[in-house]
C-alpha cells in the first residue's frame, strides 16, 4: 500500500506526540517528534552559551550539532540523541520549555531543522508532529491534523506528565509557559504555527487518547481508500 505523510500540528501539550506515536505504531510508520529536535538545539545552545543574536555563532553551533533518534530497548521508548548522547529526559525539563520558543524563532535554526526533517520523511511512511509540518515541512502531506484544547486541560495533562517524571511544577507556571510558547510560536515571522487550510481540526479538550487516535486513523483510512479508488478509475 502506498505510504503517506501524516502531519500533526497544534498548540503545546494537546497530546500531539502521544497521538502521533500510537498512530505510527498502528500503521507501522516512523514517528518523528520535531519538537524534540528544537529542544535538543536549545539544550546545546544553553550548554555552550550561544548568543541568540549572533548569526555567526549560531551557524557555527549548528554545524556542530548532530540530532538523531534511537530506540532504547531497555526503556522501551524512542529517544532523541544529541551528538551521540541521549538527552530525552533533559530536554523535557522546564528550563528547556522556558527557552525553546526563543530558539525556535531563529531563521537559521528553522532552516537547518526543516531540511533535516524533510530528509527524514523523504521516503514517506512517517507521522511527524510539530508546529509547521503541514504548512512548511511537508505542505504536501496526505493527511493534516491541527490539534487544540483549552489551556487548563493542557496544563493539567502537562503537570501530570511532569509528575510522572518526578518533576513537581505548579499549574500557574505551566499555564504561563504554555501561553507564552503558543504566542511566540504563532506570531514568529518564519513558519508560524497556524492551521493549514486543508488540515482537520481536532479539539481534544474532552477526548481520551483512544478517541484522538481513532480520529486520525479514520482520516488516514479514508484518504488511502479514496486514493486507491481514484487510481482504479484512471
Ligand atoms: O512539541 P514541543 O512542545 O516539544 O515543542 C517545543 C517547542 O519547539 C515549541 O513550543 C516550538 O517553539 C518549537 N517547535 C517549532 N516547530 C516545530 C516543533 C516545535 O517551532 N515543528
Amino acid at each position: 500500500m502506498k505510504k503517506i505523510v501524516i502531519a500533526i500540528d497544534g498548540y503545546s501539550s494537546c497530546g500531539k506526540s502521544t497521538t502521533a506515536k500510537l498512530v505510527a505504531a498502528e500503521l507501522g510508520y516512523a514517528y518523528i517528534d520535531t519538537g524534540a529536535m528544537y529542544r535538543a538545539v536549545t539544550l546545546y545552545f544553553l550548554q555552550h552559551h550561544i548568543s541568540l543574536t549572533n548569526p555567526k555563532e549560531i551557524q557555527k553551533a549548528l554545524s556542530n550539532i548532530d540530532i538523531t533518534f534511537w530506540y532504547n530497548a531497555k526503556a522501551k521508548r524512542n529517544e532523541v540523541v544529541l551528538n551521540d548522547l541521549s538527552v530525552e529526559d533533559e530536554i523535557r525539563k522546564m528550563y528547556i520549555s522556558n527557552q525553546v520558543s526563543e530558539v525556535s524563532v531563529i531563521a537559521e535554526v528553522r532552516r537547518a531543522l526543516v531540511a533535516q526533517q524533510q530528509k527524514m520523511g523523504k521516503k514517506r511512511g512517517v507521522v511527524m508532529d510539530g508546529r509547521d509540518i503541514g504548512t512548511a515541512v511537508f505542505p504536501d502531506s496526505e493527511v493534516k491534523i491541527f490539534m487544540t484544547a483549552d489551556v487548563l486541560t493542557r496544563a493539567k495533562r502537562r503537570q501530570q506528565e511532569l509528575l510522572e517524571k518526578k518533576q513537581l511544577v505548579n499549574l500557574d507556571e505551566i499555564i504561563t509557559n504554555l501561553e507564552k510558547r503558543d504566542l511566540i510560536d504563532s506570531t514568529r515571522a518564519e513558519s508560524p504555527l497556524r492551521r493549514a487550510e486543508d488540515a482537520y481540526l481536532l479539539d481534544t479538550s474532552h477526548m481520551v487518547i483512544e478517541e484522538q487516535v481513532d480520529f486520525v486513523l479514520h482520516k488516514v483510512g479514508s484518504k488511502i481508500l479514496n486514493e486507491a479508488y481514484s487510481e482504479q478509475q484512471s
